[in-house]
């Protein structure tokens, strides 16, 4: 089964502080989203008002339309899965997973059938009479989401589910943990401070600062459009470059930042609309500056000198600073091909479609 969740002004205060403000966000059934922000910033404190373990100060949710607000967990369609999955150290892999069955009177047989069902979905059904200890990491975390899903919630909510994996098994985790939700379609909502685990998980993350939503979307829409400075900084590296509006015309905007006056596309403001003399800031991403006279509309910024670079496969990571500038260190991803040197002259060119102007509140 699955739900679309709705969170409608949701707002969390312990004592004065304000762990979750005014969050609101439309969910719909079947999606996977992340929760994505650093420490504090009020994920788990939205996921356990989800999942009915903390009541909102204000706001409302419901759970396939049903009102949510005040039902307790274990009248909710949801289940939670947290990092310290505990598995039952003394009982076999079917009876763990069958264990919330057991508990909702479902007769032996149809338990183990239904366990066997969710071992084979995670890939261990041949290791269904094995005890946990008898597993790695990786295969307990398998055996905890066949638990979780074998009681057939509507919503799974995940509280950093691979955070005690280590990298290589947690990349190999997060294609399974997608795989397995794209085959049973239940709404995933799932919490993690790991930008490179949302983009390889998510429909759609929500990316969290301070208790609130800064942005919402694809993972591509977030990376090339992000509408604030800290889902732009969050998800990813990006240059961010200080400046004002001169003037507006149609269709573009006059802009001077500390590199210099630039003409960028009006598209390049993905917030609030601009208007002369307001401050603003550039984002660019390190992978979006081109060579000069490459093919489609770019922008120049000026000139910059290399300071430093260095080879990585797929690029040469280099840092410029600006002409007339030596407070502004640039980070640029050339061409595999290019050969950077250090002291090399350049035109610093951006592709025009991937500059992002964000206008200062
Ligand atoms: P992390 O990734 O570290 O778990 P998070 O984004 O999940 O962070 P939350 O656990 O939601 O953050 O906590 C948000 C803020 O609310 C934190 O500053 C935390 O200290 C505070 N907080 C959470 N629960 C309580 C509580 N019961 N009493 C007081 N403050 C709390």
């Amino acid at each position: 089964m699955t739900a679309d969740v709705s969170i409608r002004n949701a707002t969390k205060v312990f004592g004065a502080f304000r762990a979750l403000d005014d969050v609101s966000l439309e969910i719909a059934a079947g999606e996977f989203i992340v929760l994505l922000g650093p420490s504090g910033c009020g994920k788990t404190t939205l996921l356990s008002i989800l999942g009915g373990f903390i009541e909102p100060s204000a706001g409302a949710i419901a759970i396939g339309g049903r009102d949510m607000t005040h039902v307790e967990p274990a009248k909710r369609p949801t289940t939670t899965m947290f990092q310290d999955y505990a598995l039952f150290p003394h009982m076999k892999l079917i009876d763990n997973v069958g264990f919330g069955l057991r508990m909702r009177g479902m007769g032996k047989a149809e338990r183990h059938q239904k366990a066997l069902a969710m071992l084979d979905l995670v890939g261990l059904k041949a290791s269904a009479a094995k005890k946990p200890h008898e597993l790695s990491g990786g295969q307990r975390q398998r055996v905890a989401l066949a638990r979780a899903l074998a009681v057939d919630p509507d919503v799974l909510l995940l509280d950093e589910p691979l955070g005690a994996l280590d990298l290589k098994l947690r990349r190999q985790m997060q294609d399974e943990l997608k795989a397995i939700q794209k085959r049973v379609g239940t709404t995933f909502i799932h919490v993690t401070h790991d930008q490179e685990e949302a983009m390889a998980i998510a429909d759609r993350i929500v990316v969290m600062n301070h208790g609130r939503i800064e942005d919402v979307g694809r993972p591509s829409d977030i990376y090339m459009r992000p509408r604030s400075l800290f889902a732009a900084g969050f998800m990813g590296e990006a240059n961010f470059l200080p400046g004002r509006v001169i003037s507006l015309a149609e269709g573009e905007a006059r802009v001077e930042t500390a590199l210099g006056p630039a003409t960028i596309p009006i598209t390049a403001f993905t917030g609030d609309a601009p208007s002369p003399e307001q401050k603003i800031t550039l984002c660019i991403r390190p992978e979006h500056f081109r060579s000069a006279g490459e093919a489609g509309a770019t922008v120049a910024l000026g000139h910059a000198r290399i300071t430093d670079s260095a080879f990585f496969g797929a690029h040469h990571r280099c840092h410029l600073q600006p002409q007339g500038n030596s407070e502004i260190v640039i980070t640029a991803h050339l061409p595999q091909t290019a050969h950077p040197q250090p002291g090399d002259e350049l035109e610093l060119t951006v592709k025009a479609d991937t500059i992002v102007a964000l206008v200062e509140a």
